[in-house]
């Protein structure tokens, strides 16, 4: 480990899950996103000499694993359909030859009759299923393919294997053991709670301005902002483009060459932004995303996890915001509907999606700590009262402040609204009256004579629809689920109207965001401004060498360099993440900047 990654320490279950792999021990390994998996792999390949599979779903995932461990010196190497026939036929002989410990490759290509014939010449002492959810149909990205992986047990009965995944219920291991017929698996379960993100879900009421915002916050660094249709993703970029920031959209719908060339660009630190559906993420690596924006709701809470789980992988603080609204729910039940006719599926995938999204929707809407929330959810005791690391516990929601009673009147007046428009229009047209909109819709029903008419001239309408959306999460009002969705009275409408009950309505929050705990721990000692110049030169270097530049160094590096400002090889040797291929190549220009750097004037430190 200090040969090839320079770290120190092994984390929590990783020396468990490598000696499952040296002594050949079928193993199921959940940790969560950056919690060191491929090492559990790597390690063993390394010390036992032979060569093992890693069975990856995605080609840009494997890749860059191999660029990375090539970086560190480590004999890896990564076969699939991209490659170019002669290059595939030249690296197939140098694994026959064994000059590699590990070797990546797709379910397909590892299925494939002549790759198995060459598997039985090598032998294989052990295969590592990556991402080992992909076989459940259980798992929030089923693929088929990875079925097929049912027969590696029989074919190759002496090798082990070990599955490997970020996100898994009771459900989905049981099915990822049986699946690929795993043999009295040692299990190792890891926290599921990620102590160095900061969760903060805020109502959404300008979704352009709160977002400009958050990445203001962000300046220059790594950020993912998931929307959830194509369409959001394009329209979202093109207004943070407008403002100057470096963005761009990805999603299933662009060329593959579209899709590969904003990889790169984010992946070089050419693109600060990207605004993606969920298409965006398996195949990204950078390990510096210092934030994670939901535009929206995510389907499910495994969904929300796995892609804030992109956040901080370098295990430095990171922030999630999750902007909310109501709307979001109704508009997902909507599509889970269409696609469960579309796909013809049967009855309970439908309830179970529902299921899932209902789980989302409170933990957007219950004022409970959020890393609590999560880890529960995942099965998971949370023992620490106050987290310090979430909008709940740093006490920023303006719900937990006293209530309003401002905040009933306004209910009032948006109910009566509804009653008198005879309950016949949806939310759109409800805001209008109250906005005293000169629309033509609202002049054809005579909805401007309505006393209702203009109650709330001058406000805004993105924040009157978010309160209209507030009374429908809290059951004070109702909104079919017809194609063009009206407002209908209940009778918790009524006692709202009658004064019988109080309400309470969150307000987009006043933006004083408090600086964490966590922020300031990390940042202990560490020179700010030798840490950006650092981040220079590994962009100068990573672009002659034409790797990305979190595979010369790691945030967690640069900033760990900044902190110790080492003056000899033996001093850089001892900064997290420098191994001994690393102290080699990247030592002297490292060494030369820090020393040139602390030989300025002691006024200009
Ligand atoms: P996962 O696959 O579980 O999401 P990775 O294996 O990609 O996580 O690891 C996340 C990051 O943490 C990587 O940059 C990896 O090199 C680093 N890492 C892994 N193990 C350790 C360790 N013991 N000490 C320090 N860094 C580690
Ligand atoms: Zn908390």
């Amino acid at each position: 480990m200090r040969h090839y990654w320079g770290y120190e320490q092994l984390r929590p279950l990783q020396e468990q899950a490598i000696r499952a792999g040296l002594e050949q021990r079928d193993s199921l390994v959940v940790l969560p996103t950056g919690g060191g998996k491929s090492l559990c792999y790597q390690v063993p390949a390394a010390l036992a000499g032979g060569t093992d599979l890693v069975v990856s779903p995605l080609i840009a995932l494997m890749k860059d694993q191999v660029d990375g461990l090539r970086q560190c010196g480590y004999p890896a190497a990564a076969l699939h359909s991209g490659l170019p026939a002669d290059t595939r036929y030249a690296l197939e002989h140098e694994i026959r030859a064994g000059r590699y410990r590990l070797v990546f490759v797709a379910p397909e290509r590892l299925l494939a009759s002549n790759f198995l014939d060459l598997l039985d010449r090598l032998p294989v002492r052990a295969f590592a299923i990556d991402e080992a959810h992909c076989i459940s149909q259980w798992g929030h990205d089923f693929r088929p393919q990875y079925r097929r992986l049912a027969l590696l047990k029989r074919r190759f009965p002496r090798a082990s294997i070990h599955a490997y995944t970020a996100t898994a219920t009771e459900r989905v291991r049981a099915d990822i053991i049986a699946q690929l017929q795993l043999d009295h698996p040692t299990m190792l379960v890891g926290t599921f709670d990620r102590a160095n993100l900061v969760y903060r879900v805020i109502p959404r009421s300008d979704l352009d301005q709160q977002v400009r915002e958050i990445i203001r916050r962000h300046k220059d660094q790594a950020i993912i902002a998931y929307c959830i249709s194509r369409k959001d993703t394009e329209r979202l970029a093109g207004v943070l483009q407008q403002a100057g920031i470096r963005a761009a959209c990805y999603h299933a719908g662009l060329s593959p060459d579209q899709r590969r060339s904003t990889q790169e660009r984010f992946a070089h630190e050419q693109l600060d932004v990207i605004v993606a559906t969920v298409a965006f993420g398996m195949g990204i690596d950078r390990s510096d995303v210092r934030c994670v924006i939901h535009t929206a709701l995510p389907k499910s809470i495994e969904h929300y996890q796995q892609e804030t789980g992109r956040a901080g992988r370098d295990g430095l603080e990171a922030e999630c915001v999750l902007l909310y609204s109501p709307a979001d729910a109704i508009r997902w039940e909507r599509l889970i509907d269409r696609s469960t006719q579309e796909a013809e599926r049967p009855a309970e995938t439908l309830a179970a999606a529902r299921e899932l999204l209902q789980h989302m929707r409170s933990f957007a809407t219950v004022p409970e700590c959020r890393h609590k929330s999560l880890s529960e959810y995942f099965g998971q005791p949370y023992q620490r009262g106050d987290c310090g690391a979430c909008d709940v516990c740093l006490g920023e929601r303006a719900a937990d402040a006293e209530a309003n009673p401002e905040d009933t009147v306004i209910a009032q007046k948006i109910l009566s609204c509804v009653a008198r428009v005879e309950q016949r229009f949806g939310i759109g047209h409800v805001v209008k009256v109250l906005c005293g909109s000169n629309d033509r819709l609202v002049r054809s029903f005579q909805h401007d004579r309505l006393s209702t008419y203009g109650l709330f001239r001058g406000h805004n309408a993105k924040t009157l629809a978010g309160f209209v959306y507030q009374l429908i999460d809290q059951g004070l009002l109702e909104r079919t689920s017809s194609d063009r969705p009206l407002l209908k009275l209940n009778a918790a409408s009524r006692a709202v109207l009658s004064g019988e009950r109080a309400v309470r309505l969150v307000r987009p929050k006043p933006r004083v965001v408090k600086a964490t705990e966590l922020d300031a721990d990390a940042w202990e000692s560490v020179a700010r401004d030798l840490f950006e110049s650092l981040r220079e030169l590994r962009r100068q270097i990573a672009s002659e060498r034409h790797v990305p530049p979190y595979l010369i160094f790691s945030d967690a590096s640069l900033r760990d360099m900044a902190r110790r400002k080492p003056r000899t090889p033996t001093e850089f040797l001892h900064v997290h993440g420098v191994g001994e291929r690393k102290l080699k190549n990247l030592g002297p220009q490292f060494l030369a900047h820090i020393a040139a750097y602390c030989q300025r004037p002691a006024l200009e430190q």
